[in-house]
């Protein structure tokens, strides 16, 4: 019989495995007076990494990372239409627009009613989740644009939060201009210094008011959540497919029953974190990166937990998104600790200090900013020519850039195969955008005899590797009666006067100017390391091998009306005695006398030993010793106790050595009316060019760095230095994005007392624009060509990185070396790098004005391009200076146009300008500044103007009404000036310092130029 009872027994067990239906309560909302856990889900999608972004949206290459963004999508919003109580955010547009394109009417009316009715939420909503340290603003600004843009079209939605959850520490740009100017209400992320973390936790301040700038004060306060472990669940709470932590198992027939355990897991870490919190709210991050592939593991168990937590009764959990988190915290009407500054550098550890990846790949760096600036430049030439439909324009130069500018791109901590994806993006964007460059360069030249507006016949050549010495266009000699005619294209609103430089082939030519006056030129003989660069990376990127050789760089100085062009013309010399001037050179070896350089105000002077010892101006009396160096950190293998390796994210050196001049330098020195080179091999991998142009009062710096030695198995990272007596007290300054000087302090921060691990490291900064220091009589200012890391590790002195190249993996999730190569044919070798930096001293209180102003013309220098003609009759049938704007006027020096860009609609256009200064840096120019509509659209009729916030996605004065305003500990309620609103009869703009405007205008008519 027992044998039958235990039969029949399991069988009653398997009868009622046939369970009930629980119907789960998802209803719950915010309780006052509760403990509220807010469960936000989420997903983080990386815009590149470890996989492309397409590979990461389609799901392919998943050996590597099994990630599909297009299953995330898919899965979510079925597991939304479920049930009307979920919640979802969605934040990298790059991947939603991927998405969206390929779906059905059908379904795009199904998301659309999700979006309207809350459950799926668009927060931060730029193309990706921008890096904060290497990215510069405008590039940031743009990036945000077309994603906020395209939300706002398609769904009348306006994004509110910002949602930074993963860049390597956070800026005073980001807080104050890409949130506060945007229109978001807060900002969420969670990447802080370990230390700083700590000390927030205990003191309860991991949320605060941020406010990010000095100029704008409490205006540009932003609520601030700083997430307290990560932005994954907590522990124990990770619910994707393959995940390990325990799912809620609430079926009383089946075993490992075990709702109990898991409500008293999920009420004992909710009070852990209400215990470091202020207000009874706290935010559980649903997610992580790719997470969602399978939405419904993730529901169920939240649905789950939000019903049995209620029946618990102990706290209240709820469906949520950060806006309703966000709306909760302001409800409580609480004051806020203030923070001001930024939070770099970002430190996980001890020894890991993520400061190396603002010099990781300085090739793509050096890309992106080149690109940004003449994506600029090529948007002001579409909207004055007027909008095309030809296939080429600059969308894809916008879409390529904004993905760029990814916390996994410029950042330089993608894969190697990700790193060549973004720069092929990055080359198809140029090569359309130079296209349309050309046409209306060709247009508008010609539109003096083209009335008509026919096709231009005119072909312009331009020449994106002038910094490897390669522009066929320029180098082509000249044969009899032909000629070359430069177009100077100036993106900038004031006139500009600047020394270009071009490779030739030969001396035998004359160069004349518009008017046809013959013009003062020098050239320079190329060196050797220049034409072993062009000829190696020529092969390498184009696959063929320059036709020709170039011997010469000509200079000459050209003049270049505001938003406008001139033409130069190079043609053969008629007679003997007429051409260009050629340099004398000057070879020096080993110990020789003390030699100086600069024609004009500014001498450089060298001693014996060929290395840089005085800086003199004669107009301004400064005079400082000053020496030039180089020296490398070698990078910690991680071999030792801690076994943090110094990598593509983290800079952990474990050495640090001069790189001594060899004992016979062999120095150069080129001497012309026009500029002073000097030419130093400063050892087989490292040659510089320092110019002094005789009209300029700075010095430039252009070094070819690479390929760094590694066959000792050592990496290494390069820095230079500039040394002077200067006394500076710790105290240096470097920029937030290109815009907002911070003041650093070494080996302090001032939210915390800061224990010293990393002298190095963890005194390094992100530099976009520049770094300075000063002291009581003086100050040097040091400008860059592209993002890099720097400090000033002993008084007096900065110091740059200007390239890395690593054989150890950081243990960051890269999983590869940074050591970079450049292939031909088979053969590969360390990658090379070319850049340049500028430095000045001026005395104390004059610097602003160089850093600024020249800064603005370094990131949008001079576009050239390039043309044939036959005899001289270009004159005849081409415009040879043009300017957008009023002859009378230019923009004054403290103001830049940072968007000019025509809209979907020809009529309609995007613009932006932007003061260039802070209070209180310049005697002249930190002051209200003035621009003059009608006369900048000199000629075009303005019928319409609306003032936009930063993203133009709505009207500014809608977005003042909205924002919330937050309460700060600090009573100072000071909020710097702005400018009054346009009053559309005067059409006067002004703009107070350190203030962006964003404007979208509609012209009457667009037939002003060819269109
Ligand atoms: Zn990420």
């Amino acid at each position: 019989m027992a044998p039958l009872s235990l039969l029949l027994s399991v069988l009653s067990v398997l009868s009622t495995i046939a369970a009930e239906y629980v119907e789960y309560d998802t209803s719950s909302h915010i309780i006052p007076g509760m403990i509220n856990v807010h469960l936000v889900p989420h997903t983080h999608d990386d815009v590149g990494w470890l996989k492309t972004v397409d590979q990461y949206y389609v799901g392919s290459n998943n050996s590597i990372q099994g990630a599909s963004v297009q299953n995330v999508l898919d899965s979510v919003v079925q597991a939304l239409l479920s049930d009307k109580n979920r919640k979802f955010i969605y934040v990298e547009q790059a991947f939603f627009q991927r998405w969206w394109n390929q779906q059905s009417d059908a379904m795009k009316s199904i998301v659309k009613e999700l979006i309207s009715s809350g459950q799926l939420e668009f927060i931060n909503g730029g193309m990706c989740m921008h890096d904060e340290a290497t990215t510069h603003y405008i590039d940031m600004i743009d990036q945000t644009t077309l994603g906020h843009r395209f939300i706002k079209k398609e769904f009348n939605k306006i994004p509110r939060i910002g949602w930074q959850i993963d860049p390597f520490g956070h800026s005073a740009v980001q807080a104050y201009l890409l949130s506060t100017e945007v229109g978001f209400d807060a900002l969420y992320f969670f990447r802080i210094d370990y230390q700083d973390k700590q000390n927030r936790k205990n003191l309860k301040n991991l949320e605060t008011v941020w406010r990010g700038s000095k100029t704008f004060g409490s205006s540009s306060d932003i609520f601030t959540g700083i997430f307290p472990n990560s932005y994954e669940p907590p522990t124990g709470f990770h619910f994707e497919v393959n995940d390990k932590d325990p799912i809620v198992q609430d079926d009383i027939d089946l075993f490992d029953y075990n709702v109990q355990e898991r409500v008293n897991d999920f009420v004992e870490t909710a009070m852990a974190q209400a215990n470091i919190t202020r207000t009874n709210h706290i935010m559980w991050t649903m997610g992580t990166d790719f997470m969602y592939q399978y939405a419904n593991t993730w529901f169920r168990q939240m649905d789950k937990l939000i019903h049995y937590v209620k029946k618990d009764g102990r706290v209240n959990a709820l469906y949520s998104t950060p806006s309703i988190y966000t709306d909760a915290k302001y409800a409580a009407n609480e004051s806020w600790p203030l923070k001001t500054g930024d939070f770099f550098p970002y430190a996980d550890q001890t020894n890991a200090y993520w400061t190396g990846y603002f010099t990781s790949r300085p090739s793509i760096k050096g890309y992106v900013r080149s690109l940004s600036a003449y994506y600029l430049a090529s948007r002001q030439l579409e909207f004055l020519m007027g909008r095309i439909h030809s296939g080429f324009g600059t969308d894809s130069l916008a879409d390529a850039l904004a993905i760029a500018q990814h916390h996994d791109a410029v950042t330089g901590t993608e894969k190697q195969h990700v790193a060549n994806d973004y720069a092929k993006r990055l080359a198809i964007g140029y090569a359309k955008a130079e296209k349309l460059v050309g046409l209306a360069l060709a247009s508008l030249s010609e539109s003096s005899s083209n009335k008509n507006c026919q096709k231009p016949t005119t072909k312009f050549e331009q020449c994106l590797l002038l910094n490897i010495t390669y522009c066929p266009a320029s180098e082509v000699s000249i044969s009899d009666g032909k000629s070359k005619a430069i177009l100077v294209y100036n993106s900038i609103g004031w006139k500009r006067e600047e020394i270009i430089r071009i490779p030739v082939s030969s001396e035998h030519f004359v160069v004349t100017d518009s008017d046809g006056r013959k013009i003062e030129t020098q050239l320079l003989p190329i060196d050797d390391t220049s034409l072993g660069l062009r000829s190696y990376y020529v092969q390498a990127y184009l696959k063929k091998s320059p036709t020709s050789t170039p011997k010469f760089w000509l200079a000459f100085s050209v003049s270049v009306p505001p938003l406008g062009f001139s033409t130069y013309f190079i043609s053969a010399a008629e007679k003997k005695g007429t051409e260009s001037t050629i340099s004398k050179l000057h070879k020096y070896h080993g110990n020789i006398d003390n030699i100086e350089i600069g024609q004009g105000n500014l001498k450089l002077s060298y001693n014996g030993a060929g290395i840089l010892n005085q800086y003199f101006n004669n107009r301004s009396l400064v005079k400082e010793p000053v020496e030039q160096s180089y020296s490398y950190y070698t990078g910690d293998d991680g071999l030792g106790r801690d076994p943090q390796a110094d990598g593509a994210y983290i800079f952990r050196p474990n050495g640090s050595f001069p790189i001594s001049y060899p004992g016979q330098m062999a120095i150069e020195v080129m001497k012309g009316p026009i500029l002073d080179e000097v030419h130093q091999s400063i050892n087989p991998w490292i040659y510089q060019i320092t110019r002094v142009y005789k009209e300029k009062e700075y010095a430039e710096i252009e070094f070819v760095i690479g390929p760094i030695p590694v066959a000792d198995e050592i990496g290494k990272e390069i820095t230079t230095q500039i040394t002077t007596t200067m006394v500076t007290n710790k105290t240096f300054y470097t920029d937030s994005n290109g815009r907002d000087f911070i003041k650093r302090i070494r080996d302090y921060r001032s939210d915390w007392n800061m224990e010293v691990n990393q002298p190095a490291a963890g005194n390094y900064y992100p530099i976009n624009l520049g770094v300075y220091i000063e002291d009581e009589r003086t100050e040097l200012s040091i400008l860059v060509d592209r993002s890099v890391g720097g400090s000033s590790l002993i008084d007096g002195q900065i110091e740059l990185m200007l390239h890395r190249r690593l054989l150890f993996d950081d243990s960051r999730g890269v999983g590869e070396a940074l050591n970079e190569t450049v292939c031909v044919d088979d053969e590969c070798s360390g990658l090379r790098i070319q850049g340049k930096f500028y430095f000045r001293i001026d005395p104390l209180g004059e610097g602003a004005k160089w850093r600024r102003s020249f800064g603005q013309e370094i990131y949008s220098p001079l576009l050239l391009a390039f043309s044939e003609q036959d005899g001289n009759s270009w004159e005849k049938t081409h415009l040879t200076t043009f300017s957008a704007i009023n002859p009378s006027y230019n923009l004054p020096k403290n103001v830049a146009i940072i968007t000019l860009q025509t809209l979907e609609k020809n009529s309609s256009v995007l613009f932006r300008l932007a003061h260039l200064y802070e209070v209180g840096e310049d005697k002249d120019l930190s002051v209200m500044a003035q621009v003059h509509l009608r006369m900048l659209f000199n000629d075009k009729n303005i019928s319409t103007i609306r003032e936009m916030n930063l993203s133009a996605n709505q009207e500014r004065s809608a977005m003042e009404k909205k924002r919330l305003v937050w309460k700060s500990e600090d009573s100072n309620a000071e909020k710097g000036s702005r400018g009054s609103p346009v009053d559309s009869s005067k059409l006067i703009v002004e703009l107070a310092p350190m203030e962006i405007r964003t404007f979208i205008i509609e012209f009457d008519d667009t037939a002003i130029y060819c269109s």
